[in-house]
């Protein structure tokens, strides 16, 4: 197993390594490390063993040294995973890409013909455990190595999907399946009556009374599915492996589904079941991000709605380099003096335009003496469109994505404004209202081209002649 994937990471580095000089955005990065480098090791994950956690860390470092040129993460790993609206920018989690290429397994062998050989060899194990019961059972890991130590695909499958249901697993309903169960076990394993299910016990409720909440007695149960007599042990072996906490949970339940046989449905329904799965993990594990806090304390703001904020960088523009820029913004990581002379970067914290105050966000962006004069110019110019847009710091910062008319314009010009700015203080110039004028015509010059090849020139001209007096 290892002689077959060493090489592929080896490719994998190789390529990334190619990339590195390139100055490309983070958002570019992700880009090439999803196109380029991950697909040579998709074949190797999904179908040798799952590597060991070394060297997955492998895996890991070697996308994080690309990412982040071999420095400090400035975004937290949890943040930058997740979709754009959440604050990510789609960035691959290598664990929960492994758990959804070994537990795409699934589908397929449910969805193997009869006279498929494989059919055959994976059901001898499985039919152990009542076939395909096994995917709705909560087992823990170590009963999973326990149970299928022969047999290391089907218990790569089942750990996958053990990691991917972790949460789903944790919630006891009446449908929760009583087999293979690691909450419900007797001599230190799991139980399994196959002649019992059979007899269609298959779920907590089939054995409970929810107005009583009591488990059936004996006789009850015998009466109900023909169990013989002579499994009175059998029966008193599964009750007293029930524990309190699940009892609990039975008497307090409102819901009633089973969580993993729900996801066991979707991924079966599902057209592309990779996608699926990583999906649900990322969007179960969302993470609270900090720099949301520092925001609403700098503009004195509560309950900031952050979805659509998110959104717009993306929604605005096409142009990575400026998401790369306004998605840096949102994240406190594009720095100012304040934070660059902390890092004896800069010999001093005074604000590069004006040399009075010290520098930081709010001063470069907004508060300065030059910028003031800039966003003036800018508001001047959108009240001679009859646009009314109020331009302060919350809405220069956050953008606007409630505003009803011309919304991507507006924040498009708004999100170029900072990014003009930040590129004068990068080169060391005063922010000019006539050279932002330039610069935003260079720049839609290009969106005009790219609006005439997609043959989308009416919507580009609908969008932009409302402003035509930037132009
Ligand atoms: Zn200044």
């Amino acid at each position: 197993m290892k002689l077959n994937l060493d090489p592929k990471i080896e490719e994998f580095k190789t390529c990334l390594k190619q990339w590195q000089h390139r100055k490309l955005t983070l958002l570019g990065k992700v880009t090439v490390i999803k196109t380029y480098a991950l697909p040579k090791l998709i074949y190797p994950l999904t179908n040798l063993q799952t590597p060991k956690q070394n060297t997955i860390k492998l895996i890991q470092d070697i996308m994080h040294e690309f990412l982040w040129d071999k420095k400090t993460a400035k975004i937290k790993q949890d943040t930058i995973i997740q979709n754009y609206e959440d604050g990510g920018i789609k960035m691959i989690d290598i664990k929960k890409f492994i758990n959804s290429l070994k537990a795409s397994w699934i589908k397929k062998i449910l969805e193997l013909k009869a006279d498929n050989s494989l059919k055959h060899i994976y059901y001898k194990t499985l039919n152990k455990y009542g076939g395909n019961l096994i995917f709705e059972s909560n087992l823990v890991e170590i009963d999973i190595n326990n149970m299928f130590h022969k047999s290391s695909f089907l218990k790569d499958v089942l750990i996958a999907w053990r990691n991917i249901t972790l949460e789903d697993m944790k919630l006891t309903t009446p449908k929760t399946v009583i087999w293979n169960n690691s909450l419900i076990r007797a001599a230190d394993r799991p139980l399994f009556y196959c002649s019992w299910l059979a007899k269609g016990i298959k779920c907590l409720e089939d054995i409970f009374d929810n107005r009583t909440n009591k488990f059936y007695t004996f006789d009850f149960i015998q009466f109900l599915y023909g169990i013989p007599k002579a499994d009175y042990l059998k029966y008193l072996t599964l009750i007293n492996s029930i524990p309190k906490e699940i009892k609990q949970a039975l008497n307090n339940s409102n819901t009633n589904t089973n969580l993993i046989k729900s996801k066991v449905d979707k991924l079966f329904n599902s057209s592309r079941a990779n996608k699926y799965l990583y999906d649900s993990q990322i969007k179960s594990k969302k993470t609270e991000i900090k720099q949301q806090q520092s925001w609403e304390h700098r503009l004195n703001k509560r309950d900031i709605e952050w979805e659509p904020i998110y959104k717009l960088t993306f929604e605005t523009t096409e142009d990575n380099k400026l998401r790369d820029f306004n998605y840096k913004y949102l994240m406190g990581i594009v720095r100012t003096n304040k934070e660059l002379f902390k890092f004896s970067l800069v010999t001093s914290t005074l604000c590069d335009f004006c040399g009075l105050v010290p520098e930081n966000t709010r001063h470069l962006f907004w508060e300065c003496q030059h910028v003031q004069t800039f966003w003036a110019n800018l508001s001047n110019v959108f009240s001679i469109c009859n646009i009314n847009v109020d331009i302060n710091f919350l809405n220069i910062s956050l953008g606007m994505p409630n505003i009803k008319q011309h919304k991507t314009p507006i924040n498009y010009i708004l999100m170029l404004a900072k990014y003009y700015i930040f590129r004068c203080k990068c080169l060391q110039e005063k922010p000019i209202f006539c050279h932002f004028k330039n610069y935003f015509k260079y720049k839609l010059n290009i969106e005009k081209h790219i609006a005439i090849r997609k043959g989308k020139i009416d919507i580009y001209h609908a969008k932009w002649n409302p402003f035509s007096i930037l132009l």
